[in-house]
């Protein structure tokens, strides 16, 4: 039997134990953001953190109250004190306080909109780490508004592009200088292709850049190191009768991409499908590691078949990894004569082994991912869904897939799939300081649900709605049936 991490326990028992309590604003200039020359070490594991509530006296000043308050909701905080509250109040950019909406109440001045949330459910936007959302702007008819559009209106406020070219780092670039950013995106350079081209350092008048606040960052490279894409498999060990996938680079090579891109100050990510190549990357972090924490935040992105023995050592590199949320049940029960590196069953449990890792790491990171997409919804829910059912919405968006028996016992639970996707996701970008969880000072990146996935069935995950997302206190999506919820986009400007 698989056993709860302790995590998951720690999470639980506070969620049952929290009060709705009002925490203290904290000014931005207090705040420790995560930097190229000195990234925090600090750890956001729930188990780490030390809840120390505090009470900030009301705002005595006109100038000091929200310009909007919701209130009688259900507020999911991704926070451990309080975990649950009914109330939040925004002025600016920012996040003035979270609590009950007698404490809450005290933000209210007299130009303050009161939205009652009617017990519906808001938490903080989702922070996809890893994606090709803007790369999907090449296409006709779909612009840098369009695919920003899509993201808004299903709660991404956060997205992280995993490959970025020249030319699409250029396009990026304008739409961010042209004040057309709309949600928060940080970039990953392409080092090497998905087939393996090493493209060289193309990009070094683009340092790593993470200015406290700002839209876009420059965050880190992207690296492939083997197949699952360009046709080329991924699936990597030795059987009988197969072939195994490829690896782009030598392990000295590897290492030294690594290294060199450490040296000028970038994360890296790398993409790593099949077991050989996580096992090269594991060494490649930990050459260049070199017994050091991992501050640089150096990532592997995918981990979708692990061998047993790499398993622990995630924690002895203190690698952060990437898992997917979609499982991809339509594959494995549809008809696959035509991929010809399907695992055979004496590996099949290395296949997606999330549950085994998370377990088997405790304290580690772990982020969501959507990979959108190269899995064909972005929608965070039918990623949850994913990831607490092993069950997948198939590309119709009607026929749902059930997973294989050696599947199922890989499920995660809501609440620790929904810390991947919003707190332990901005880690991963070095954004936790900013995004990823409800508290005083941080930014007003938060999302009001049809649903609270915590009360929910695990098949209704897929069908909850995102009924407005706001970024920066700016309310960049509203559902056209539910214009009630959402303040007037001016709401969140400074007076
Ligand atoms: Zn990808």
């Amino acid at each position: 039997m698989k056993k709860t991490t302790i995590v998951d326990k720690a999470f639980l028992i506070i969620l049952a134990l929290s009060l709705a309590t009002c925490s203290s604003p904290v000014p931005p200039t207090e705040r420790d953001l995560g930097s190229i020359s000195t990234p925090t070490t600090e750890s956001v594991s729930p188990v780490e953190k030390v809840a120390s509530p505090t009470t900030e006296s009301p705002p005595q000043m006109e100038g000091e109250f929200a310009d909007v308050v919701f209130m009688n909701g259900v507020v999911l905080t991704m926070e451990l004190d309080p975990s649950q509250a009914q109330a939040i109040a925004i002025r600016g950019e920012q996040i003035s306080a979270v609590g009950n909406d007698e404490e809450v109440s005290q933000w209210i001045g007299p130009n303050t909109r009161v939205i009652d949330l009617q017990g519906y459910t808001l938490m903080p936007g989702f922070v996809d780490g890893h994606n090709h959302l803007f790369s999907q702007s090449q296409f006709p008819d779909q612009g840098m508004w369009d695919v920003q559009d899509l993201a808004l209106s299903f709660g991404v406020t956060t997205s992280a592009e995993a490959g970025v070219d020249a030319q699409l780092l250029d396009q990026i670039l304008k739409v961010d200088q042209d004040g057309e950013l709309r949600l928060r995106a940080s970039l990953y350079l392409l080092h090497a292709t998905s087939c393996g081209e090493d493209l060289g350092f193309w990009y070094q008048d683009h340092p790593p850049s993470r200015p406290e606040g700002a839209k876009l960052h420059i965050s880190g490279i992207k690296v492939f190191t083997d197949g699952g894409s360009c046709n080329r498999p991924a699936v990597s060990f030795e059987y009988v009768g197969e072939g195994h996938g490829d690896l782009y680079f030598s392990q000295e090579e590897l290492n030294q991409i690594v290294m060199d891109a450490q040296g000028r100050g970038y994360q890296v990510a790398i993409h790593a499908l099949g077991d050989r190549a996580v096992e090269q990357s594991q060494n490649a972090i930990e050459a260049a590691l070199d017994g050091s924490p991992n501050t640089p935040r150096h990532r592997i992105e995918h981990n979708a078949l692990v061998r047993p023995d790499l398993v622990s050592r995630y924690t002895e590199i203190g690698v952060v990894a990437m898992i997917f949320g979609k499982f991809p049940a339509c594959f494995f029960v549809g008809d696959t004569s035509k991929f010809k590196y399907l695992t055979p069953p004496e590996y099949i449990s290395w296949e997606w082994p999330y549950r085994t890792l998370i377990d088997e790491n405790p304290g580690l990171h772990f982020a969501w991912h959507s990979d959108y997409p190269v899995f064909s919804s972005i929608n965070p829910m039918e990623h949850l869904y994913g990831m607490v059912t092993r069950k997948e919405v198939s590309e119709d968006g009607v026929t749902i897939c059930e997973p294989l028996d050696w599947a199922i016992d890989d499920r995660l639970s809501v609440e620790e799939a929904l810390r991947f996707m919003t707190i332990e996701s901005a880690y991963s970008l070095f954004r936790e300081e900013e995004v990823g969880s409800l508290k005083p000072g941080k930014y007003a990146d938060m999302i009001v649900l049809s649903a609270n996935p915590l009360s929910v069935t695990p098949d209704s995950l897929k069908g909850i709605q995102v009924w407005m997302t706001m970024v920066s206190g700016r309310v960049e999506y509203c559902s056209s049936e539910q214009q009630w919820i959402c303040p007037p986009s001016g709401g969140g400007e400074e007076d």
